[in-house]
């Protein structure tokens, strides 16, 4: 009951501050988990932050969680991931606005050309001009009869653009496929991952290449960003595992390396974390805190408060909304 009221006395009476998410500024023809943020509406959404809230770096967020004083009306913005559209589309509009943000950077794509699974997953299955009638391959429990499916028509093509996979459930064999496999491949090793990966590019088999703006940034842009004083590079592991379906010293090493090659490419401390998935469990809550990580991120959607748990911060995916019907979605959270 105590704690209940409590819960309810920080509702109503303390000042609110938030955390938002983003990913990509990019306008692509297909953004499956609603990721993408056009630039067009990311500039709306800046100047519309810009006049009505406080915006502030996630340091000083951090500090008010500890120091327990929240500034009203106080907002903060995260980009995970590192996809090379943060530098060459959401850096000069943080710029012109000059807005501080924190980026949650995965190393392991830094300076590569391969997309992150999920991203290459999705071109395959879902956007490859003609697949084989069936998928069934001994290493996967994944299976699938593709039917009249194999071949990407129009009709699959559009129906495909227009899936929100967080809300709606698989409008096609094919759909499902992905998400099935999206679902497998999910809570595995990077290593593993990238065989079972390797397997399906085989099968897919693409007469195309993978979309150049799935790629990471490299690691010049990523010096560039940490050295503008806007800007904050933050950790986000190595390989962008689930957490939580891994042991501790899996945990550790992932979370460790990608920390030493943030702090050597921008020759910044970097004492903030982002979990991959927002995935998570008390063994990373413990080794967060060995690691002395002041503070870390979760995508669970809640407010900023003097309750809250220094790792267990929530935040908000801020979707691809024009200034207006992000002003509603803001002031709903
Ligand atoms: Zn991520």
């Amino acid at each position: 009951m105590r704690a209940q009221l409590r819960h309810l006395y920080t509702k109503l009476f303390e000042p609110r501050a938030a955390v938002l998410m983003y990913h990509r500024i990019a306008a692509p023809s297909s953004d499956i988990w609603e990721i993408a943020v056009s630039p067009a509406n990311f500039e709306q959404q800046l100047a519309f932050l810009k006049k009505k809230y406080q915006v502030i770096s996630l340091q000083e967020m951090a500090d008010s969680v500890a120091n327990k004083k929240i500034r009203r009306n106080s907002v903060a913005l995260t980009f995970d991931d590192g996809y090379v559209d943060n530098y060459l589309q959401a850096k000069p509009l943080l710029e012109k606005y000059e807005l501080p943000a924190t980026f949650f950077i995965s190393s392991g794509n830094i300076g590569q050309e391969t997309p992150f699974w999920w991203d290459e997953l999705e071109q395959l299955i879902l956007f490859t001009q003609q697949l084989p009638a069936t998928f069934r391959l001994g290493q996967f429990q994944s299976q699938a009869d593709l039917k009249d499916e194999n071949y990407l028509t129009e009709d699959l093509r559009l129906k495909h653009t227009s899936w929100r996979a967080c809300d709606e459930a698989p409008p096609t064999s094919r759909a499902q496929l992905y998400y099935s496999l999206w679902q497998e491949l999910k809570p595995l090793s990077h290593a593993v991952q990238q065989e079972k990966m390797q397997l399906i590019r085989e099968w897919a088999n693409p007469s195309g290449e993978t979309l150049p703006e799935l790629k990471s940034m490299s690691l010049a842009q990523l010096q560039e960003l940490g050295r503008n004083h806007l800007f904050e590079i933050g950790a986000h592991t190595v390989s962008h595992p689930a957490l939580a379906f891994h042991e501790a010293p899996y945990q550790k090493r992932e979370l460790a390396e990608n920390r030493e090659f943030l702090r050597q490419a921008t020759g910044q401390g970097v004492d903030l974390v982002a979990y991959p998935y927002g995935n998570y469990n008390t063994d990373t809550l413990a080794t967060v805190a060995s690691l002395q990580f002041k503070a870390a991120f979760t995508t669970e959607e809640r407010t900023i408060n003097t309750q809250a748990h220094p790792h267990r911060l929530g935040r908000f995916q801020v979707k691809n909304l024009p200034a207006q019907e992000f002003s509603q979605a803001l002031s709903r959270w």
